[in-house]
């Protein structure tokens, strides 16, 4: 059982277990559990401090904590000491989204407020982060356990039409009561299981990366360790998820954990690797496509599906590097190659080219990093049977990766999302993933050793799809 978080005392865990300095985890009341809610009138006056009025930031989407409408619940429990000020962003249909003119219209109705409350899921909860200013009290009342973002430092902003993580604050309190997390539409509360199952391959691109000295934060295994521990039995729960309140109480738990991680490292890091990278891909072809009719997939359910790759891809590296891939020189990408493969796989998406020169801009942060010193291979050579044995922990099975995602009701197939993404884009999204950022991950250690070729590319994605059919998906 992981509920209830006791904050002091993930502090002093952190704290005392060293291995370079931590951010601080400027989180001051984490309330979990059926009834969470109760609690807000009294953490809001120990936040305020003073009467005043507080801004309630929220979609239109309607909200309800035991069949009753949420709104109300939270005037009646804050009305006798504070005035409120309920406003609604986005559109009528509640589809909000964290652009420029969305968190202008925040910060303009946050300015001067004496504290600011947010009440919904990931996307409200990463606006009211980037509109509260730094001296106004912010509480966060999560809705849905839809993503791992609500108790970090961090929001995803749209910035020209881009996601982008962008550091801005922690809440000073989360409130996530279980009554509401299961008045939450059963998909939501199912994609933040999709987004944990990052844990079993971005902390192995992590611990990479830092091996190999590139850009990002120092591994720490006891901010992996807050996670990973938990990732058996969280693909052990089966359906039944969004019905059960003590199983989204622990999602909850772990995805306050996951955010933790993160926020204490400064860095999406511990919980962002290659799943998200070609996620991301898939959400700005989805973007530059305009849309579909049929709505969008949402963040863990994609990333979910781009898991079971990312633990392929793994396999299949082990795989050649147990077959000798390490005894040659790492093949460094030849600037100009990388340079015209960027804007070939960015070219559709955007003709102006603006995509590709950022992409670019990233990609050559990274490759300047590791051709800057020897053979960036050396120390995976001088150390892999311990490295080996390291991420082999970190990693799991991708069948079981898949089985367990699929009991629970998540789909593990690219072409089974909401919004079914072909094999050619699948395709497109895993080759250029690491084209797209300069985090390291397990794509960059492939190309390194000649790995990541389009028959490997296939090679994955077949292996992905076995995963798949072992898992029990038809
Ligand atoms: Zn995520």
């Amino acid at each position: 059982m992981l509920t209830p978080l006791d904050l002091t005392a993930l502090r002093s865990a952190l704290g005392e277990t060293g291995g370079g300095p931590l951010e601080p985890l400027d989180l001051a009341a984490l309330i979990t559990g059926p009834g969470a809610l109760d609690r807000l009138g009294d953490v809001l006056a120990d936040l305020a401090g003073a009467p005043g009025e507080v801004v309630v930031l929220a979609a239109a989407t309607p909200m309800t904590v035991r069949g009753s409408a949420l709104a109300e619940a939270v005037g009646q429990r804050v009305a006798d000491r504070f005035t409120l000020k309920w406003v609604v962003l986005g559109p009528a249909s509640g589809s909000v989204h964290a652009d420029e003119q969305t968190v202008a219209a925040a910060t303009r109705a946050a300015a001067g407020a004496r504290c600011v409350i947010t009440v919904g899921s990931g996307t409200i909860t990463d606006i009211g982060k980037a509109a509260a200013g730094a001296g106004t009290p912010l509480l966060a009342v999560q809705t849905a356990t839809s993503v791992n973002g609500y108790a970090d430092p961090f929001s995803v902003l749209l910035r020209a039409g881009v996601k982008r993580t962008t550091p801005t604050r922690w809440p000073d309190a989360l409130i996530a009561d279980t009554d509401v997390l299961l008045d939450a539409p059963a998909r939501l509360n199912l994609a933040g299981l999709g987004d944990m199952a990052a844990m079993f391959t971005a902390t192995a691109d992590w611990y990479l990366a830092a091996l190999l000295g590139a850009d990002g934060p120092p591994y720490r295994g006891d901010v992996a360790g807050l996670v990973r521990p938990h990732g058996e039995r969280m693909l052990s729960l089966g359906g039944g998820l969004a019905c059960d309140g003590g199983q989204l109480a622990d999602l909850a738990g772990l995805l306050t954990l996951s955010g933790i991680g993160m926020g204490v490292t400064g860095s999406t890091a511990p919980a962002s690797g290659m799943e998200h990278a070609v996620s991301h891909l898939l959400e700005m072809a989805a973007t530059a496509a305009g849309g579909t009719p049929n709505g969008a997939n949402l963040h863990g359910e994609q990333v979910g599906v781009a898991s079971i790759t990312a633990a392929a891809t793994w396999a299949h590296v082990r795989e050649r590097i147990a077959a000798g891939g390490l005894d040659q020189a790492a093949r460094l990408p030849d600037p100009d190659a990388v340079s015209a493969r960027i804007g070939a796989a960015f070219a559709r998406l955007d003709p102006s080219g603006a995509m590709a020169a950022e992409c670019l801009a990233d990609y050559a942060v990274k490759i300047r990093l590791l051709s800057s010193g020897a053979d960036p291979l050396v120390t995976l050579r001088a150390t892999w049977a311990d490295c080996d044995a390291t991420i082999g922990r970190l990693l799991t099975d991708p069948g079981k990766l898949a089985a367990g995602l699929h009991s629970a009701g998540l789909p593990v197939r690219f072409d089974d999302l909401p919004v079914p993404v072909d094999d050619d884009e699948a395709r497109w999204a895993v080759a250029s993933c690491a084209l797209q950022r300069r985090r390291f991950g397990v794509a960059d250690l492939a190309m390194l050793i000649g790995a990541w070729e389009a028959d490997d590319v296939d090679a994955v994605l077949a292996a992905a799809r076995a995963a798949a059919a072992a898992g029990g998906a038809s």
